[in-house]
């Protein structure tokens, strides 16, 4: 069996369907190129055959993309010159693509040659849209559902195929910047707006219209193998382009900071493959594409955001329990994260129960729906239908009763254990034996709350992150006594609205609450210290943070800090270990400075709420330092006090799954993305030199920075955390 096979029609039109056995969705491997190749070559030379359509088997979609262990085999037969394999193996997928696009014309009068057109049934990503634009002409059919575009750079590398090349020269670099630097997917008819594809038309006439195209005797010389072809937009040599290439790079580096090497090496692919022919460019793509395939930071952000963030979608961690998917939730409490909730699990198609103390609260935790939909239906994203049967869904109600038949609870009531236990109790009087009790609690130990349960083993932590409808991970948190198939339940309902689970065992803050305070503490202290808060700020934004902790403690407000603070003290007792960052938080509190929500905080905001700087009060009360440490310095403190307690965290059992500490300190928490997550970070930097750097951290900023004795050991012992606890590896 092969996944391309060719058929010729009466007419002399070739089709060519693509149909990756046993996948729902195509995938390219390294067998499919050659047999496509190979079928190209003999449509080429067949003179009974007029022009060629490549198109799908698979209804609905065209091709997914490409399978990623291709890429590591090329490298890994290459043995000692990995580079070298990476290179000859792109360009042979350069020189199949080629030969596509030259359909057997004269190299020198562009004469002869057959058309060949990419006939896609819906969605088209990666290699699935670079086969497409090597073609003469792409159509599209009419279909909503599908995604069409280069989502490459999502995961660390760029279009290596010729699809950063073709675009570029197919739309000018303007107009491909955001499908290329963003990733950006559209639906057939804006793929044909933005000039991606050529021809949208009705899903039961792609064949025939490509048909009719391929047999009208059509131009088949793409505009960039004319002689005196001018790139839309202008070349970087041109004023008009000159300005484009000018204002691209400054935008790159805003956005990544330069901590994405993809990002600036996909800006050099475009820039100096605009300098020169067509055929060099796809030269200097590949040199540029191999660059980043051998920087450690693509291997681990394809690990981490492709390959071990689709393995816990699918329930790599889940308990062999039957299905367990949710018909009916009961959600406690409407307030932020109660809203969220009911949004995502109606959107999903559940039923959704929703519980507040007065009918108005309830009320107003529907209407986030609808506001969400309404906003939806402005941008064309949603439909009154769609609206109308999300809000059918829910109910919003005081009465308890209506929990009956519920299979699932999501309590998102006060952070209080009383008004938790109070809640637990009242909904377990109402609800069938086999109703699983899930809290979105934050900071209370699920074994604490589960007391209030008699089926402790059906009692779960389900920690969203808010807004719940844009974060995409969910922490499930079990407590002591929790069972396989409240895991399950959990899992299975987190799969269904669609976002990404990770497990972990009940501890003070359990994941990633626990890793991102000490990276917000470490900000506050060296605020105390005289460090310069746009240093501290930067610094990570330059490791690639979204935010630096500064500013994310201005977003989540000073006052839940120092919330935090006293909690975690009276909790701890003589081991608390923040004495010097609380005496910020509580002077700043004290000032009634809560963050953005005050309007005031670290930094100053105007009266729309819009920063400003930061807050000159501050430097008043902390002088900044006569000798500023060095970035370096500033860096690794904020990443080691992160990595440090993922680190620990494995260590205690709370992760048991180094892919999940990874895939949720990125989801979570934005996690320097480029570096695949805390685990991966270690990996690059290797853990001997990590050990060497805590030692040095600890002795000059203290016990905080100790090696694990984990780290210690796998120093030692010249170990990978991926070499070593990599659960996928095993399973191999
Ligand atoms: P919130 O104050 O916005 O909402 C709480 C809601 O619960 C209010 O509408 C309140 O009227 C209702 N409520 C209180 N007692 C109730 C009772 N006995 N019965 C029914 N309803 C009751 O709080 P929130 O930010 O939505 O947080 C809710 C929970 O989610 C907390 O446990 C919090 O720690 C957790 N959480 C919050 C965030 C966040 O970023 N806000 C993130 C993750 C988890």
């Amino acid at each position: 069996m092969t996944d391309f096979t060719m058929k010729t029609d009466a007419d002399g039109v070739a089709i060519i369907t693509w149909d990756t056995v046993g996948k729902s969705m195509n995938v390219m491997n390294g067998q499919g190129f050659l047999d496509l190749e190979a079928l190209i070559d003999k449509a080429l030379a067949d003179e009974a055959v007029k022009g060629v359509i490549i198109t799908s088997g698979k209804e609905g979609s065209f091709a997914g993309g490409m399978d990623l262990n291709v890429i590591a085999k090329m490298r890994d037969d290459a043995g000692d010159e990995p580079a070298k394999g990476l290179f000859d193996g792109v360009m042979g997928m350069h020189a199949i693509l080629r030969k596509i696009e030259r359909a057997g014309m004269d190299p020198k009068t562009n004469k002869g040659g057959k058309p060949i057109a990419a006939a896609l049934p819906g969605t088209a990503l990666g290699i699935g849209l670079e086969i497409p634009l090597a073609c003469h002409r792409i159509f599209a059919a009419d279909n909503a559902s599908a995604k069409i575009g280069l989502p490459e750079i999502m995961v660390g590398i760029f279009p290596g195929a010729g699809g950063t090349t073709r675009l570029v020269r197919k739309l000018g670099a303007m107009a491909a910047s955001p499908l290329l630097l963003e990733g950006k997917l559209n639906d057939p008819k804006k793929a044909k707006s933005a000039g991606v594809v050529d021809e949208v038309v009705p899903a039961d006439e792609l064949i025939a219209k490509a048909k009719e195209w391929v047999l009208s005797n059509p131009s088949i010389v793409k505009p960039w193998d004319e002689k005196g072809y001018k790139m839309p937009g202008g070349a970087p040599y041109h004023p008009a382009g000159f300005m484009t290439f000018v204002g691209a790079s400054a935008m790159v580096n805003a956005k990544t900071q330069g901590a994405f090497p993809a990002a600036k090496a996909l800006l050099s692919a475009v820039y100096e493959g605009a300098l020169v022919p067509f055929d060099t460019a796809l030269r200097i793509e590949a040199r540029w594409f191999v660059n980043v395939l051998m920087n450690p930071s693509s291997s681990a952000m394809i690990r981490s955001l492709f390959i071990n963030k689709e393995a816990l979608e699918k329930g790599a961690n889940r308990p062999d329990v039957p299905d367990q998917r949710v018909k009916k939730v009961g959600v406690m409490g409407a307030g932020m994260m109660g809203a969220g909730i009911t949004l995502v699990s109606a959107m999903a198609g559940m039923q959704v129960v929703l519980i507040d103390q007065k009918q108005e609260a309830a009320d107003k935790g529907k209407a986030y729906t609808a506001d969400y939909m309404d906003k939806g239906i402005k941008r064309g994203k949603a439909t009154e239908e769609k609206k109308a049967a999300a809000l059918e869904l829910i109910t919003a109600t005081t009465d308890y009763a209506a929990l009956a038949g519920c299979d699932l609870i999501i309590e998102a009531v006060f952070e209080d254990p009383a008004v938790k236990a109070e809640v637990t109790r009242n909904v377990l009087k109402v609800v069938g034996d086999d109703c699983i009790f899930a809290t979105n609690t934050s900071t209370l130990p699920i074994s604490e709350l589960a007391k209030a349960s008699d089926r402790p083993e059906d009692f779960i932590g389900i920690h969203f992150f808010s807004p719940v409808e844009k974060m995409m991970l969910v922490e499930i948190i079990k407590g002591q006594k929790t069972g396989p198939r409240a895991v399950a339940k959990a899992l299975d309902y987190v799969r269904q609205i669609r976002k990404t689970p990770i497990v972990v065992n009940d501890a003070r803050f359990f994941y990633c609450n626990r890793c991102i305070i000490p990276y917000i503490n470490e900000g506050i202290r060296m605020v105390a210290e005289g460090v310069a808060p746009a240093l501290i700020d930067n610094a990570a934004r330059q490791l690639g943070f979204p935010v630096g902790p500064l500013q994310l403690v201005d977003e989540t407000s000073i006052d839940l800090g120092a919330k935090i603070a006293r909690a975690t003290k009276s909790a701890m007792g003589a081991d608390y270990p923040d004495e010097a960052v609380d005496e910020v938080i509580f002077w700043m509190e004290g000032e009634g400075r809560l963050g953005r929500k005050s309007n005031v905080g670290f930094f100053d905001y105007d009266d729309k709420g819009k920063r400003q700087g930061y807050w000159p009060g501050l430097a008043a009360k902390y002088p900044h330092a006569e000798d500023q440490p060095d970035l370096h310095e500033v860096q690794h403190r904020l990443m080691f006090a992160q990595v440090l307690e993922a680190v620990r965290a494995l260590e205690e059992g709370v992760l048991e799954d180094i892919r999940e500490g990874d895939v949720g300190a990125i989801l979570a928490w934005g996690f320097a993305p480029w570096s695949g997550g805390p685990f991966s970070w270690l990996d690059i930097i290797g853990t001997p030199y990590a050990a060497e750097r805590c030692d040095e951290l600890a002795e000059k900023f203290g016990p905080r920075f100790a090696t694990p004795a984990l780290l210690r050991e796998m120093a030692d012992k010249g170990q990978s955390f991926y070499g070593r606890f990599d659960k996928q590896a095993d399973a191999a």
